[in-house]
């Protein structure tokens, strides 16, 4: 492994000084490179942000950064030895300013490495098909052998950086299966796009350098566009279940409550914890655990309206907003919930490799009402939390409505209380 990565860092090295004295730099392609560089950090920056929200939103999943744009075009405009100076730039940067203590920095200079030497096996293909060009091939692209000479030079330069990645995954993963290492099909076709985004920054370099501008946006636009929908659902959804998560449900506690308090209305809330949950995971394994709590997840969402909201309050442990329901109708409410989780079969794998249907789950539920109560989150909740408490005591497998209003001055609350915490060691 460590000997495929160095072996890597040297090619790229060396494909770089050899490539070195492939042509001259002349002082136009400084102004190119000059301008390329300008327009990564710029993309960096920019780019800086919503990346934050990702490594906190979508942790582990891939990410798709599009520096391929800028190293792409350098391969059409500029001699290997400048694209090189773009490609360290760039990663340098991108170091520095978004993966830095996120990322180890052995694993982007692999990263850079890749694409050095995808970007010099373009090079050499466009050398081979234009020899008396040097460089600034974009310049002599003309008719369909231009296009097909393009599209061969993008291929290769993907294809090497792919396989160089590829290949490292794969043998530090051998456990996994293959498939999970090929990525995803978003990514690659966004990174295409990259690449093909590249020739149009190539040609408009050479031919306007001043509409530079318009890509830069297009690249910006394209890539917070597309993104932040996708972060904004990763952030308010649990992975797990599907269901709204801890933060974003009790965001909507509170938005509910303005809205009966605005229209004198009510309104509920639910705090449901599944019964000896530990038992099955004890008995079936975590990942069988799992299984059930997003078949209990269904159940819920199936057995409310459908502007109920329903989220994941902790492990085990979930949380329906009833917008307009009253004391008399949180418990039919309620029961159904119960009823739903007690239909809820899953057929598993236990410890022992034997098939096993898990039926029979019970739940406990605590409710409360606004303004009966509680008027304000905190005190419903932690209003709700207590009932859930007496329901547990009084032997499980039932809901309990508050009995008493909880009058804490909100100040002395945490943010956030967590149902349960009192069964959590
Ligand atoms: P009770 O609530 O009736 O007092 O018993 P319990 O066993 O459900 O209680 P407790 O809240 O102490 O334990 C919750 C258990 O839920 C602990 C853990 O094994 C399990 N759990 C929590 N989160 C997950 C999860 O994401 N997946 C799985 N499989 N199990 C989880
Ligand atoms: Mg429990
Ligand atoms: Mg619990």
């Amino acid at each position: 492994m460590l000997f495929y990565v160095l072996a890597v860092e040297i090619v790229a090295v060396v494909a770089v000084v050899a490539a070195a004295n492939a042509g001259d730099v002349t002082r136009r392609d400084v102004v190119w490179l000059a301008v390329l560089m300008v327009a990564a950090l710029v993309y960096q920056e920019a780019i800086r942000s919503i990346d934050r929200v990702r490594d906190v939103a979508v942790a582990g999943s891939s990410y798709t950064h599009l520096l391929s744009v800028w190293v792409f075009a350098s391969v059409l405009l500029l001699p290997p030895v400048l694209t090189a100076v773009l490609v360290v730039f760039g990663y340098l940067h991108a170091y520095l300013r978004i993966y830095w203590r996120r990322v180890l920095f052995y694993r982007k200079v692999f990263s850079a490495a890749t694409v050095l030497i995808a970007s010099v096996g373009a090079h050499v293909l466009l050398a081979v098909m234009y020899p008396g060009q040097g460089h600034s091939y974009v310049e002599a692209l003309e008719g369909p052998v231009g296009l097909a000479a393009l599209v061969a030079a993008a291929v290769v330069y993907r294809l090497v950086n792919y396989g160089l990645v590829l290949t490292v995954i794969l043998v530090t993963n051998l456990d996994r299966p293959a498939r999970a290492a090929l990525g995803n099909a978003s990514d690659h076709l966004m990174l295409s796009g990259g690449v093909a985004l590249g020739c149009g920054v190539a040609m408009v370099m050479t031919i306007e350098p001043w509409l530079m501008p318009i890509l830069m946006l297009t690249v910006l636009g394209l890539h917070m566009g597309l993104l932040v929908p996708q972060f904004r659902e990763a952030s308010r959804n649990d992975q797990k279940t599907g269901l709204f998560n801890a933060s974003f449900w009790s965001k909507q506690v509170s938005d509910e409550m303005d809205h009966a308090r605005r229209l004198d209305g009510t309104m509920a809330i639910l705090v449901v914890d599944l019964d000896h949950f530990k038992r099955v995971n004890d008995r079936n394994g975590h990942l069988a655990g799992d299984l059930v709590l997003r078949a209990v997840a269904e159940a819920i969402k199936k057995s409310v309206r459908t502007h109920d909201i329903v989220g994941r309050y902790g492990g085990e442990e979930f949380a329906v907003v009833l917008p307009g329901v009253t004391t008399n109708g949180v418990l039919p409410a309620a029961e159904r919930i119960r009823d739903a989780i007690a239909q809820v079969r899953v057929a598993v794998t236990d410890l022992n490799g034997v098939e096993r249907v898990i039926a029979g789950l019970t739940a406990s539920v605590g409710a409360a009402v606004f303004p009966d109560h509680g008027t304000d989150r905190n005190s419903l909740l932690l209003t709700a939390d207590a009932a859930l408490y007496e329901a547990k005591d009084a032997g499980r497998d039932r809901t309990r409505l508050a009995g008493r209003t909880i009058r804490v001055p909100s100040a002395r609350l945490p943010a956030t209380p967590v149902p349960g915490d009192h069964l959590r060691h």
